[in-house]
C-alpha cells in the first residue's frame, strides 16, 4: 500500500469512527462520549453524571457556586432527559426552569408559582419527541471553571446553548408558566 493510500484509508476509517460516536452504537467508540449530551469524559454516562455530582457538592457547601444551581440543574436535566425529565411533572418543572431563568425578570417568584401549580398535579402532555442534539456545551465546560464567577459565567453560557437547542419547545415553556401564573395567585 502507498502512503496516500494509507491516509486515506486513515481518513475514512476516521469518518466513521466519527460516525460510531455520533450514534453512540458501537462499545468502544462511545466509552469516552456521554449518549445523551455528547460531553467526552471518560466512561461517557457513568462519567459524565461524576461530574455532575462533583458539581453539585461544589454548589452545596460554598454559596458563591450555589447562587446558580438552580440553572445548573435544570441545563443538565434538559440534556438528560431520559433520566431526570421522565415524568410529565419533571419534565414541566425543568423545562420552566430554564425559560423562567432566560426569558423572565422575577426568576424566583416564578419557579414557586410553577412549584405551586405542580403540586396540585396538572394534567402534562409531554411531547411525544425531545430533542436529539441537546447543545454543543456540556458539564465539562463547567466542570473547568476557574473560579466562581467564572462558574456562573459558564453555567448561564451552557444554559443559553442548551435553551437553544430546545427552540421547538420555547412555546410549550411559556405556555406553561403562564398556565402556573395564571392558575397560582
Ligand atoms: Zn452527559
Amino acid at each position: 500500500m502507498m502512503l496516500t493510500d494509507l491516509s486515506a484509508a486513515t481518513a475514512q476509517h476516521l469518518v466513521e469512527l466519527k460516525a460510531v460516536m455520533n450514534t453512540s452504537g458501537s462499545q468502544h467508540a462511545s466509552d469516552n462520549i456521554c449518549a445523551d449530551c455528547g460531553a467526552e469524559v471518560a466512561q461517557g454516562k457513568v462519567g459524565c453524571l461524576q461530574i455532575f455530582e462533583e458539581i453539585l457538592a461544589r454548589e452545596f457547601s460554598d454559596y458563591r457556586y450555589g447562587k446558580i444551581h438552580r440553572l445548573t440543574v435544570d441545563a443538565y436535566s434538559l440534556q438528560h432527559p431520559e433520566r431526570y425529565m421522565r415524568s410529565g411533572k419533571s419534565f414541566a418543572a425543568h423545562l420552566t426552569g430554564m425559560c423562567a431563568a432566560l426569558e423572565y425578570e422575577d426568576t424566583p417568584a416564578l419557579n414557586r408559582a410553577v412549584q405551586k401549580w405542580l403540586s396540585t398535579n396538572p394534567k402534562i402532555d409531554k411531547p411525544a419527541r425531545l430533542p436529539d442534539k441537546r447543545g454543543n456545551l456540556a458539564i465539562t465546560y463547567i466542570h473547568s471553571a476557574a473560579d466562581a464567577d467564572e462558574h456562573t459565567q459558564r453555567v448561564r453560557e451552557w444554559a443559553r446553548d442548551v435553551w437553544s437547542a430546545w427552540s421547538e419547545h420555547h412555546d410549550l415553556a411559556r405556555s406553561l408558566v403562564r398556565k402556573a401564573t395564571t392558575e397560582i395567585k
